[in-house]
């Protein structure tokens, strides 16, 4: 069964894919949608862009669709970034140095924080079949740390490690992190119905 990702993100397909053939059981592929995938991701929160992104590929493809939208919310920020995660700063170098600075003075034991990834399943008739936010806790470091993974991976230290998430292998990041949390329950999910 393929589904399309919506996404333009060739590595977070590959990611995915990985999880599926190292996790799973499934006779899952996903594929990048076809050409003129362009979603306006105006939404208010992280499950509103995943619709949004969802539906768009939806249209251009009328088959199944996974889209996920994440991001990292720290809560001494009131959440931010949040969903302008990706839109923080020009560059990821530039993302981190502006969360450090915004964080500043702010003691250790307050500044816990979490990735997000809410995902939404549509069908081939474009109904949404499933949804799920998958979460990732950790807090952020005052310096960065690791040279894995992408984003803000340098600064989130995850929950009950010594590690950043850029310490972490590609296996072991995809064993806690918020992207993998959602799709193990999602594919779970698939495959009950496909086994019904
Ligand atoms: P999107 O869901 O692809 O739009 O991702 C939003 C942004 O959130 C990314 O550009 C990153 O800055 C951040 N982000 C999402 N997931 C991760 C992660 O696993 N590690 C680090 N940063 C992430």
């Amino acid at each position: 069964m393929k589904i399309v990702l919506a996404s333009s993100n060739k590595h977070k397909v590959q990611e995915i894919n990985d999880i599926i053939k190292n996790q799973f059981n499934l006779n899952v592929e996903f594929i990048l949608p076809p050409e003129g995938f362009n979603p306006i991701e105006d939404g208010k929160t992280f499950e509103e862009n995943s619709y949004i992104k969802a539906i768009e590929a939806w249209k251009i493809s009328k088959t199944w669709v996974l889209a996920d939208d994440s991001g990292l919310c720290i809560n001494a920020l009131g959440g931010k970034p949040g969903i302008f995660s990706a839109r923080y700063a020009e560059t990821p170098s530039l993302r981190i140095e502006r969360v450090l600075k915004e964080m500043d003075g702010i003691s250790k034991d307050k500044r816990d924080a979490h990735f997000t990834c809410a995902m939404t399943l549509i069908n081939p008739k474009g109904e949404v079949e499933f949804k799920y936010q998958g979460i990732c806790e950790g807090s952020i470091i005052e310096e960065t740390r690791g040279k894995n993974g992408f984003g803000y991976d340098p600064i989130f230290l995850v929950k009950g490690d010594t590690r950043t998430m850029a310490e972490l292998t590609e296996d072991e990041k995809n064993l806690v992190s918020h992207r993998s949390v959602a799709l193990r329950k999602v594919l779970n999910y698939l495959s009950d119905r496909i086994n019904d």
